[in-house]
Order: structure tokens, then sequence, then C-alpha cells
């Protein structure tokens, strides 16, 4: 506005002054999300117009026609929650350039002509710099729209993989993982909390929530990420998944882990949470069998008092 003021070509300068006063409305007004999008599609017709007007005066050599080729991609980007009006706005865009292109078929010569040849002088260089400046907004744009993409790709693929109340890993991850793995040895240990139905009765569905996240918290401790997971298969019931681990030492570790959640999570009555494990060892291939093993040796060890660790080595003393 002011370098037209400065150059004294007033209808360039007036059409900025517009502009700059739409701008300054426009950072008013763009308090939330929702009124900040609209403001930017107000924007983008501002725009349309300002380009129409400044290429009709220029007669097409200004180079406003290239904001309008910018924006038509980019206005899909900056509102999204207007939905396939989108496409509305991308026809007006294009109607726009259209307009601006032939403009000069339009119009007679004789219109803006004092204008047109005070403008001609600087063709070169208005034209450059908007060239730039629509170069720098897709760019820009282009970089927003990767990062707002990634951040929402990451944040999907915590929510398909995670359980959304504690944190932990889901079924969905751990088939994946096993899908994936090399058919080593794994240890495949169900765990389900004891009486947990009476917990909630007891002290409440919420105090029972925050038993499942106790619970969780120390199976996140046991989990290491590399090779052992810790998922949230059902309700109460929890798998840790111990990759290339002999079955002895994933015994030990599961021992400690029970023994662990019982110090840490307890109920309002003081006592200890208490669980019953099934311990089932083979190849990765033989994973669904592993789990209906594991769940085999659970039920025996619910069978006979619960808070124990049923295997292979112990399991015949539970069948009895
Ligand atoms: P057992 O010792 O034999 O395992 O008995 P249990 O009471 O622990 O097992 P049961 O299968 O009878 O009950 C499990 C209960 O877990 C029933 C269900 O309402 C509760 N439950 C499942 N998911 C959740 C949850 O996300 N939050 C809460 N608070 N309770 C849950
Ligand atoms: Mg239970
Ligand atoms: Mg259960």
């Amino acid at each position: 506005m002011f370098v037209f003021f400065i150059m004294k070509i007033y209808p360039f300068a007036f059409i900025n002054l517009f502009s700059s006063a739409f701008y300054v409305a426009f950072l008013i007004f763009s308090k939330d999300k929702r009124s900040s999008e609209m403001s930017t599609v107000a924007a983008y017709f501002e725009i349309l117009i300002f380009a129409l007007l400044s290429e009709t005066i220029s007669r097409n050599t200004y180079g406003f026609i290239f904001f309008v080729l910018g924006m038509i991609p980019v206005i899909f980007f900056l509102a999204p929650s207007c939905g396939n009006k989108r496409f509305v706005f991308q026809g007006a865009g294009i109607v726009t350039a259209i307009l601006i292109d032939q403009m000069q078929h339009l119009i007679p010569e004789s219109y803006f002509k004092q204008t047109y040849t005070e403008l001609s002088i600087h063709v070169q260089h208005f034209r450059f710099i908007n060239l730039l400046i629509t170069l720098f907004t897709i760019l820009y744009v282009t970089i927003f729209y990767k990062l707002e993409v990634d951040m929402m790709r990451s944040e999907l693929d915590y929510q398909c993989t995670h359980d959304p109340l504690t944190g932990l890993y889901n079924r969905r991850f751990l088939y994946d993982e096993v899908k994936k793995a090399a058919d080593n040895n794994i240890s495949v240990v169900l765990l389900d909390i004891d009486n947990f139905k009476k917990i909630n009765d007891r002290f409440g569905h919420d105090e029972g929530d925050a038993i499942l996240v106790r619970v969780s918290e120390c199976l996140k401790e046991e989990a290491n990420g590399a090779d052992i997971y810790a998922v949230r298969w059902g309700g109460e019931e929890f798998i840790l998944y111990y990759n290339c681990f002999e079955k002895d030492k994933a015994y030990e570790r599961i021992s400690s882990l029970c023994r662990n959640i019982t110090v840490n999570a307890v109920l309002p009555d003081k006592n200890g949470v208490t669980v019953t494990a099934g311990l089932a060892h083979g190849k990765v291939s033989d994973f669904d069998e592993l789990v209906k093993t594991a769940d085999t040796y659970l039920y025996k060890g619910k069978a006979n008092g619960k808070n124990c660790i049923v295997w292979e080595e112990n399991e015949a003393q539970y069948s009895a």
C-alpha cells in the first residue's frame, strides 16, 4: 500500500488499503480454530478479488494471477472443516484465473490506460516479487501440511496399537509383531487379576480402573519395547511376551513381576492385588497354540486358589 502511494499508482494503493483493512479484521476475528478457518476462507476470496482487480488494471502483466494459481490447491489444506465446499472454492479460483487470463480481450485497451502506462515501467520487478511470494506460500503451506499429516499419522498409529485406558499395547500390535518376528523361542504369559469383579463391586468401577492402571504401570516397567512386550489382552487380562527367552528366565521375571504388582497395586483397604498367570513356552509360529496353553494353565491356577504362576514344571501339581 505504502509503496504504491509513494509511486503515485493510486488504484493499486487503494486496492491494497482495502486488503490491509481486511487483514486487520482477519487478525482480530480469527481467535479460535473455527473462526480462523472462516477468516482464511474469506481471505481466499479476498485474494481472488484482489488479483482480479489488480490484473484488470495492469492488463494481466503484474503476476497477481500467481496468487490465484497458488491458492487453488492451498485452500484444501487451509479449510479442512469446510469439506466438499472446498471444491466450490476451487471452482471460484479456476473461474477467476480464467477471467484474469482473458481480461485483456474482454476489456478495451483504452481502459486504465494511464495507470497501465505508469505500471508498465515496474512490471518485471513486481511480477517477480509476486511469483516469489506465491512460491514461498506454497512451500510454507506444504511444510505445515507435512507436519500435520505426520502428527496425525503417529496419533493414529498410537491409537491403533495401544489400549486407551492403560496405555499398554493392544492385541492388534502383538499379532503384528508375531507376524513380523523370526521363528524364535518365546514365552507367552497370560496374566489375570484375581477377584477383579469383587474389587469393582466393593470399591466402584473407577477404583477398578485405577487398579488396572497401576497393574499396567508394573507391566510397563517389565516391558522394554525390544524383546519384552506388555499387552492388555482383554478386560483384566494381560499378556507378557518374551522373545528369545529361556523359559526359566521368563518364569523368574514373571515371579518378581507378580510380587511387584502385589506391592504396588494396593486397594483402599491396604490389601495388595494378586494375579494368576499361565506361562507357555514354544515357537513364535505356534503363538495361538501358546496362548491357548497359557490360558489352560491360568484356568488351573484359578481353580486351585489363585495368586500363582502355572507352567509346564508345576502343571501336574495344579491339575491335582
Ligand atoms: P477371577 O479371579 O477368577 O479372575 O475372577 P474375576 O472377578 O477377576 O473375573 P471375572 O471374569 O469374573 O470378572 C472380571 C471383571 O472385570 C468383570 C468386568 O466387569 C471387569 N472389567 C472388565 N474390563 C474392565 C475395565 O476396563 N474397568 C473396570 N473397572 N472393570 C472391568
Ligand atoms: Mg480376573
Ligand atoms: Mg478374566
